[in-house]
């Protein structure tokens, strides 16, 4: 071994070293950290930001979320109808270009899914737990509070070292994995890296190469109102499918104690081309709009309108290589029609997990093993984001949306077929058939 080489061995030697860490705690994060600890396996935990932490998002948790929340732990989705920061979410508002309202309830048959994906008893055999309110089958909940229910049970796992409050500011690859460097100027060695640090992660861009395109990218912006009018009692969140926004939406979603989330997402080319102020144009919609007018008429904006960037899944993207996992925002996942991302961070977590469970096993962190974890994400993901993204450029089609709408508010069985879709992916494949639209026209 040559003085370089000794050198670098008494460097990683005094070191500390851990087998897996994970970069960023949001829910890609904490679920990657929560499953290896399920499987046995000890990790490091890295946040810049001290949890409770707020992330700038619509604070929509769909049923993939609860399905996921049951996976790391079959009490986790039961605590929220006990919560009074969680808004039990029923269904959705959508409103059509010409304004018409279609109004599709989720169907309520995932929230009562048990172990293994077997059906609960929706009448509970004992008495104590027949009082036990169900879960709904979504939650509006703050990212301050959803995160930090996470970070709690990251907290309780004794097999996680999370560290909380100092930025990652180096990963140099070594020859037997990677040497982390914080802010605070701590070092660590990992032979496997887990990157769930956000739409933003340095690492995504300049290690992964992984630059985001304005064309499989999307703007967003987030205000907190209070006070706004008409907010549906059964949680149903309102999509907006308006001019200037199109092909993105603008949306309230009511939160508890009668707050909105209220804010606009449109994909960053369309932004350009038409050259559009997003946060002048949201409030000029909101003070202008026949109806949006009333609504927020005594309506209070609390603290600043934010605005963060969605990497959204509408191109396939090489998702791991030598000694690493990219995870939801870092590995750009974002559901491209409806702005979905936390449960996409979750199920790929959770897979992350998997994969650095059988990497232990081999002790093989190399880029032609890790890619197993890329089939195992498109696996699960890949037909989804491939009928979103359809969707998405279908929008471009405003008077197709707007027949959608018409002809399903008339038609029952339609509107059922349409609440089936969100849970069944087969389903929501026929709205990328023309012959559903030809049936549409004619039927
Ligand atoms: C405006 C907007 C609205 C949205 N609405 C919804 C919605 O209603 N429903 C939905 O499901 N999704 C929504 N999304 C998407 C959703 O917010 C993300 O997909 C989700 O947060 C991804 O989770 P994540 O764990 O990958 O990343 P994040 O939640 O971003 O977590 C990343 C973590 O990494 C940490 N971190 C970053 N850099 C470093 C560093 N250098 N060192 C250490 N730690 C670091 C951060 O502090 C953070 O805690 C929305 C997004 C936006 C922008």
């Amino acid at each position: 071994m040559g003085e370089a080489g000794w050198g670098l061995f008494s460097y990683i030697y005094r070191m500390e070293s851990t087998d897996v860490c994970i970069l960023g705690a949001g829910p890609g994060g904490s679920t990657a950290a929560l499953h290896l600890a399920k499987a046995g396996v000890r990790c490091v935990l890295l946040d810049k930001a001290v949890f409770p932490r707020d992330k700038i998002c619509g604070d929509a948790l769909s049923g993939k979320v609860m399905s996921e929340l049951r996976r790391i732990d079959e009490d986790l989705p039961a605590l929220l109808p006990h919560r009074t920061d969680a808004l039990p979410s029923r269904g959705i508002h959508f409103i059509a270009p010409n304004e018409q309202w279609l109004s599709v309830p989720f169907q309520e048959s995932s929230s009562v899914l048990g172990k293994n994906g077997a059906k609960r008893p929706v009448v509970a055999l004992d008495e104590d737990s027949a009082n036990e309110p169900l879960p709904a089958p979504g939650y509006l909940m703050r990212r301050v509070d959803f995160d930090n229910l996470l970070v709690e049970t990251v907290r309780r796992t004794p097999l996680i070292d999370f560290r909380e409050g100092d930025a990652v500011t180096e990963h140099t690859p070594v020859s037997d994995g990677w040497r982390i460097g914080t802010a605070s100027g701590k070092t660590l060695h990992a032979k496997l890296l887990i990157v769930a640090n956000g739409a933003q992660s340095a690492f995504t861009r300049h290690v992964a190469g992984i630059d985001p395109e304005p064309k499989h990218f999307c703007a967003g912006l987030r205000a907190y109102y209070e006070g706004v009018q008409g907010l549906d009692a059964n949680g149903y969140v309102e999509l907006h499918f308006l001019e200037p926004f199109l092909p993105g939406y603008f949306w309230i979603f009511p939160l508890p104690n009668g707050a909105a989330n209220v804010g606009v997402g449109m994909r960053s080319d369309a932004v350009s081309r038409q050259r559009i102020n997003l946060k002048t144009a949201m409030l000029d919609l909101i003070g202008t709009h026949p109806t949006l007018r009333e609504r927020f008429a005594n309506a209070r904006l609390v603290g600043d309108i934010r605005g963060y960037g969605l990497p959204l899944g509408s191109r396939r993207r090489r998702l791991s290589g030598d000694g690493y996992l990219l995870v939801g925002d870092a590995a750009h996942l974002i559901d491209p029609f409806t702005g979905e991302g936390i449960s996409n961070a979750m199920i790929s977590g959770r897979w992350a997990a998997h994969q650095a469970v059988q990497s232990l096993q081999a002790n093989d962190f190399s880029a032609s093993f890790l890619a197993s974890y890329d089939r195992a994400v498109y696996r699960r993901l890949g037909n989804e984001l491939r009928i979103s993204t359809r969707l998405q450029r279908l929008l471009a089609y405003r008077w197709l949306f707007n027949l959608v709408v018409r002809r399903a508010n008339r038609n029952p069985a339609l509107k059922q077929l349409l609440s089936a879709m969100f849970d069944d992916i087969d389903l929501r494949a026929s709205l990328r058939n023309p012959m559903f639209y030809v049936k549409l026209l004619f039927a």
